[in-house]
């Protein structure tokens, strides 16, 4: 069993606790790798390391070598894509062709922000006086602490680090307890690339013992955080007692609106990969599927003959479309809120059931599950569950669409699925979330933003703007 040692200013070294913890694989249940157990000595060497990054050869690089840099580490991504996508897999238990997409596309954000170094514009501004001038520039804040889940461990780490980068900032990664390995993979990419000592370090640990200390840290001016509402909301108190810049990428429970008018075999596809993609661990899962009445029977019909048919297992094998759930506890809950579904008096379609069986492994499977009857008020439409579990809700007409889709304390996304113009216009115009899908779901890309209304968090990943969530505005008066 390999044990790693913690990245702090380009070194490997143990943490000084002298602790360590078993990561598991999901698929055997076994434990594969050991991790540094880091706690607040740990981050104080990190935040000393990125701070003198700061005011060192990193801070006096120019930003066109700043991007060459980004573009280094982008080649060698897609170089080591089979490392990194096997270390991630084999820690989450997502499927390694899933894993392996996301990494390839990983490397397109560095090229992208890599692009994007030398241009960090400021502005002049005229003035009414004379002899006078104004202009305003963009510094980087300093050390950004970027803090992550399970699920999506090194592709949710490029959406903070890149743009955080580019905009002249150094790192201190912390990665879900559950998924670090990845990281240090990814951590040796920067040693390769050529990047100064302390640029870019990880940390690891749980999230009391190192997170918390990373994020009330004096000298780790912006945090960027990925993960569950209840963490979040622990990270934005501890920082505001601060005054802390931070962004915040919580959960979701976004619905998926099929109308009488879509292409029914499209909208299919679009749902099952809405909801089913990494077994319904993902943030942006459609989990809530709203169906217009005319349709609906035959449309569930359609869903559950596509999902009865899913083969599970070996997330390495290539056949398997889905993979063990990431964590035991993760697992309990899924199970927890299938007996919850029953218990409201939702149907179970398909699914529901947990296989057993050697090709199981640790047996720490969900089948895809899909619920009809359900009503919005229901647990199972309101709460997050964040596994392979699809809530399908009847609605009317464009305003019940309307009402039902918002009545609901998330808005990360919102899928719609109708050949007519108005009505997709309409749609995207009146539904509260950050993302609007029409005639398509769970499309992402570093050119646009990605971000949550209401409770699904505060600032967005991606496009142009990222690279200012991590820059410090400075206006300069000049007179003679
Ligand atoms: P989590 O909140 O338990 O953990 C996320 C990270 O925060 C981990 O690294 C953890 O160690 C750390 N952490 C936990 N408590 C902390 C604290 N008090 N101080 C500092 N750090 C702390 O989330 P998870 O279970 O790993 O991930 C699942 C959740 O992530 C889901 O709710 C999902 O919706 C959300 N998610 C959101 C997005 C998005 O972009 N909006 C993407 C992926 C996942």
């Amino acid at each position: 069993m390999e044990k790693f040692q913690l990245f702090i200013n380009n070194e490997w070294i143990n943490p000084q606790t002298d602790k360590w913890f078993e990561s598991l694989d999901p698929f055997s249940g076994d434990p594969w790798a050991l991790i540094p157990r880091a706690g607040a000595e740990d981050v104080e060497r990190a935040v000393v390391a990125a701070d003198a990054a700061m005011q060192g050869p990193w801070g006096q690089m120019s930003p066109s070598d700043r991007g060459k840099l980004l573009f280094k580490l982008a080649t060698l991504i897609e170089e080591h894509a089979d490392e990194l996508t096997e270390a991630e897999s084999r820690d989450n238990g997502k499927l390694r062709s899933e894993v392996g997409g996301q990494i390839r596309y990983m490397a397109k954000y560095f090229y992208y922000y890599a692009g994007l170094a030398d241009k960090i514009h400021g502005l002049v501004v005229p003035m009414d006086k004379p002899k006078v001038f104004n202009y305003v520039k963009y510094e980087p804040m300093g050390v950004v602490a970027t803090i992550t889940p399970w699920n999506s461990s090194l592709l949710l780490t490029a959406w903070k680090v890149a743009p955080a980068l580019c905009a002249g900032n150094t790192i201190i990664a912390k990665p879900s307890e559950h998924t670090s390995v990845s990281m240090f993979h990814f951590a040796k990419l920067f040693e390769k690339a050529g990047f100064p000592a302390g640029v870019f370090n990880v940390v690891t640990g749980f999230g009391n013992e190192v997170g918390e200390p990373l994020v009330t840290h004096p000298k780790v001016p912006r945090i960027a955080f990925t993960g569950g509402d209840e963490g979040g909301r622990r990270v934005n108190v501890l920082a505001a007692a601060h005054f802390k810049r931070i962004s915040l990428e919580l959960g979701g429970k976004s619905p998926n609106i099929i109308f009488d008018d879509a292409n029914l075999d499209r909208a299919a596809n679009g749902v099952i990969t809405g909801i089913f993609s990494a077994g319904g661990q993902t943030c942006m899962a459609g989990s809530r599927l709203l169906v217009q009445e005319s349709i609906h029977d035959e449309f569930v019909e359609k869903l559950r003959s596509i999902t009865a048919n899913a083969k599970l297992g070996d997330p390495a094998r290539p056949d398997v479309q889905v993979g063990p759930v990431a964590t035991r506890p993760q697992y309990d809950k899924v199970m927890q809120y299938i007996q919850i579904a029953r218990d409201e008096g939702a149907r179970c379609l398909t699914g529901g059931n947990s296989p057993q069986g050697p090709e199981y492994g640790a047996g720490q499977f969900v089948e895809p599950t899909i619920f009809v009857d359900v009503n919005n008020q229901m647990r199972i439409a309101q709460e997050e569950v964040f596994g392979p579990v699809l809530a399908v809700i009847k609605f009317k007409d464009e305003e019940d669409a309307v009402r039902i889709g918002n009545d609901i304390r998330f808005g990360l996304a919102a899928g719609v699925w109708t050949q007519s113009l108005h009505r997709a216009m309409l749609m995207s115009e009146r539904l509260r979330a950050g993302t609007v899908w029409i005639n398509n779901y769970r499309s992402t890309s570093y050119t646009t933003p990605f971000g949550g209304y209401k409770d699904s968090g505060i600032g967005r990943e991606g496009g142009v703007e990222a690279v200012k969530e991590y820059l410090e505005t400075k206006s300069v008066w000049m007179s003679s």
